[in-house]
């Protein structure tokens, strides 16, 4: 009789897909296509916090342009069972992902169940710099960094001694497995009536392939003046990547290595080493998410849990709309609601004015910006909340009070960011248009703007809350 070989049953993986929706520079992925077949899928896990709208309608538009390339399966469910019940009806034995520092507790547990039931899980590692997460030289008593520059110190050191990988190319000839899937649709993602989302997709087109676009327009066109003027919203001078870095339709080391290539062109020594370090505060920002799984709710430092807060809807609904009679803080709240993004400074002027002015919770602003940027971030909102408010780690000292009078005649000295998002005051005199209630009667008469009717006037007046805010934070220091 003649030796038959029972033919090798190909291996199967399940690539589970997070916040990292590409194909190129996936290590999940290319591992995957290496040793067999691949099913693809995307859980919508009932358990973490919910998404924002803004932040579903990129998720939505994100996933469709990944479906166009593989036969992604969406599920909605828990992530350990779900990924047990698919393994066990598609005789999968492989589940890889990429892994988030900041959800290792939760991995952890999925692969021990994985485990257990003779499946082999693998995490690969994604943040730009694994040791970054907790980097040498930390004791016991801070086992992590909780300020910002030794921490980005010691991830260049790590840098230099080990580089972050070279991004690998989209796996080639991948062989995907297809099963059943739960349409994009009827998770609802997308807003219908009214349907505010409107003009997202010219602006904010999703996927890969737009990411890879932003980054090279951002070298081509911006970068030689990054450092000058990025903090000058009327610019347009930063790269725009937060929402794609967000969904992981960009790997930070593909950035990384894009921009550490300039450094062959030996002129952008001081660019390079910005912007490197504003990816390394959303490392930093990861970090403190990891050690802190309730950044966005619980003050990193606990004695502002006893800060007396205002309560006061109708200014929190002033602020929300853009309607507080501060120009530069309008304009942002009205850049953030038309566009779904919002320039990082007028981010940090306007949730001062809401924690420092307003008097408001911070907590009530993370939620907003949750819910309204298409970058919301589980770590950098609730990071960046906690430093403007003073009570996060490394956080700009409460006593700093951010004027938005001389922000705005700082950061938009021509005055074209405010026109342009709040139109109603363009044709005021530029001398003016940064407070226009100190603008004389004449001034506004000519403009057509009576205030109060056409702009509102200021809802708080701006040094008399500052004082305020400062004896509320003396208060709670005298308490400690
Ligand atoms: P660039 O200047 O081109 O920077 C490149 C990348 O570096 C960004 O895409 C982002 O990933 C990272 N980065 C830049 N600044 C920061 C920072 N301060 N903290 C952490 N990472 C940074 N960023 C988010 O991605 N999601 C958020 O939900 C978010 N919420 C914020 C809330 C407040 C109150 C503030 C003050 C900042 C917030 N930021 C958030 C940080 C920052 O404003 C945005 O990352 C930035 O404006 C995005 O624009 P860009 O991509 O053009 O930035």
């Amino acid at each position: 009789m003649p030796h038959t070989v029972p033919p090798k049953m190909p291996v199967k993986t399940l690539v589970w897909f997070r916040n990292d929706l590409r194909l190129a520079d996936n290590p999940a992925l290319s591992a995957a296509a290496q040793i067999g077949d691949i099913l693809p899928l995307y859980i919508f896990d009932a358990l973490s916090r919910p998404r924002g709208a803004a932040s579903k309608w990129a998720l939505h538009n994100t996933l469709q342009n990944l479906m166009e390339k593989l036969p992604l399966c969406l599920i909605e469910g828990s992530a350990a069972p779900t990924l047990l019940q698919l393994c066990k009806e598609h005789s999968i034995t492989h589940v890889f992902w990429n892994s988030s520092p900041h959800t290792q507790k939760e991995e952890q547990h999925i692969k021990n169940t994985l485990k257990a039931q003779g499946i082999t899980p693998k995490a690969f590692a994604t943040s730009l710099c694994p040791i970054a997460v907790v980097p040498e030289k930390t004791t016991k008593n801070t086992p992590y960094y909780k300020v910002f520059t030794p921490f980005w110190k010691a991830t260049l050191k790590q840098l230099e001694k080990t580089p972050p990988r070279h991004p690998l190319p989209p796996p080639l000839n991948a062989r995907y497995i297809r099963v059943k899937s739960t349409p994009l649709k009827a998770f609802n993602l997308t807003p219908t009536n009214p349907n505010w989302a409107k003009g997202f997709k010219t602006l904010w087109p999703m996927g890969e392939e737009a990411a890879q676009k932003k980054l090279q327009n951002f070298i081509e066109h911006k970068f030689t003046s990054y450092t000058n003027a990025r903090d000058y919203p009327a610019s347009g001078a930063t790269s725009g990547l937060s929402p794609y870095l967000h969904f992981g339709c960009i790997s930070p080391q593909h950035i990384y290595h894009s921009i550490t290539k300039l450094y062959e062109q030996g002129l952008q020594q001081e660019n390079i080493e910005k912007f490197l370090a504003e990816l390394g505060w959303r490392e930093f920002s990861y970090s403190l998410l990891k050690h802190n799984p309730n950044l966005h709710t619980a003050p990193f430092k606990e004695e502002f849990k006893n800060f007396s807060w205002n309560q006061n809807p109708q200014h929190l609904s002033a602020w929300q709309q853009g309607r507080t009679g501060y120009p530069l803080i309008d304009a942002g709240m009205r850049e953030l609601w038309h566009t779904g993004w919002m320039h990082n400074r007028v981010r940090m002027v306007t949730a001062s004015f809401l924690v420092k002015n307003l008097l408001l919770p911070w907590q009530e602003g993370e939620k907003w910006f949750w819910d309204t940027l298409i970058d919301a971030d589980e770590a950098n909102n609730s990071a960046n909340w906690q430093w403007v408010a003073g009570c996060g780690a490394d956080a700009a000292p409460y006593f700093r009070i951010f004027n938005p009078l001389t922000q705005s005649e700082k950061f938009d000295p021509k005055g074209l960011y405010i026109k342009k998002w709040v139109p109603e005051l363009k044709n005021l005199p530029t001398q003016y248009i940064h407070a226009p209630f100190n603008a004389p009667e004449e001034a506004l008469t000519k403009a057509g703007i009576t205030l109060g009717h056409h702009y509102p006037l200021p809802i708080v007046d701006h040094k008399t809350t500052r004082q305020e805010a400062l004896k509320r934070y003396k208060a709670l220091k005298a308490n400690i």
